[in-house]
């Protein structure tokens, strides 16, 4: 048995994005290396998966390759870490689900799509968390540099890191005057994009001024980084956890504050409000066929 806790990890369906944020951790990168084994690795190249210690998916599950895979590491992790949010909700490929697959094919290959070299799709996308069991979710898209070390190193210290349970909103800075008292229509006309407005209030929340903002049915975490930097949340932490639908969060607490029927006239509610979710969300009924 290896002195140090050995990790392997595994990319399914994703972008490497939740890898190159690990690998944001810079300055405590090396003591992380110090402190554990790297088996299989998309950085050793190894293909092979032993036991280990800490297995880490990224992606989401897509394809037959990613659900074997998927369920190889489960056999051999102790421990299972789903990171992004693909592999905890979908993310990003779950949005596919609202396509037909062969059209999907259709349109990347044309009328070439090769016979193999190319996995087989699933009809669905669907989150890892759904296809084996996982023991610690790290949601974000990607998770920062912080987030990723923070559950790392709990789980060296034999802890295991909980997702945060409160709302994005409470660690949001912008100042929040209307949107904490309960009242019809507070928003005159509906909600916008940031590129509709001419000038946007730094200081003051989004919603405040009429611009979308996931931060009212998203999990905290990630300190806000983007309201912090004048841009919406688009709810990549996923719903706190308990809430089964961060969709249905959304549009509930958004009824609640523009006039009657002004999301109907909202261009892309379901790219807003389950951009992330839409794989994970058992209450949205997705048609691809
Ligand atoms: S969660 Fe985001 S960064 Fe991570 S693999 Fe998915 S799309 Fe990429
Ligand atoms: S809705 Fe967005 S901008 Fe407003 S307080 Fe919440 S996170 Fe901040
Ligand atoms: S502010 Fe929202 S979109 Fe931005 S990182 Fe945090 S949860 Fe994700």
């Amino acid at each position: 048995m290896p002195d140090k806790p050995t990790v392997a990890i595994g990319l399914l369906s994703g972008c490497f994005g939740c890898l190159m944020s690990l690998l944001d951790m810079a300055d405590d990168l090396p003591d992380f290396l110090e402190r554990v084994e790297l088996r299989r690795t998309p950085f050793t190249d190894v293909k092979e998966i032993e036991n280990v210690t800490i297995g880490i998916l990224e992606g989401a599950v897509s394809t037959d390759e990613n659900i074997k895979l998927a369920k190889e590491m489960r056999e051999k992790s102790e421990i299972l870490v789903s990171l992004g949010a693909c592999s905890c909700f979908g993310g990003i490929p779950g949005l596919r689900n609202f396509h037909n697959s062969a059209d999907l094919l259709k349109t990347v290959y044309g009328n070439k799509i090769p016979d193999d070299d190319i996995a087989e799709l699933l009809d669905r996308v669907v989150p890892t968390t759904q296809v084996v069991s996982v023991d610690v979710e790290i949601p974000g898209c990607p998770p920062t540099a912080q987030t990723i070390k923070d559950a790392l190193y709990a789980l060296l210290e034999g802890k295991k890191p909980d997702r945060f349970r409160k709302n994005l909103c409470i660690d949001c800075s912008r100042t929040k005057h209307k949107i904490l008292t309960p009242q019809r229509g507070f928003l005159a006309e509906g909600v916008r994009t940031v590129m509709e407005l001419e000038s946007i209030d730094p200081t003051t929340c989004f919603l405040e001024q009429g611009v979308l903002c996931m931060g009212i049915a998203t999990a905290a975490g990630c300190n806000a980084r983007c309201t912090h930097n004048n841009i919406p949340c688009r709810g990549c932490n996923g719903p706190v956890p308990g809430v089964a639908s961060q969709g249905n969060k959304a549009i509930d607490t958004l009824a609640s504050l523009i006039p009657p029927g002004a999301l109907m006239f909202f261009e892309d509610c379901v790219g807003m409000c389950y951009r992330y979710t839409a794989a994970y969300d058992k209450t949205l009924k997705v048609e691809n066929q």
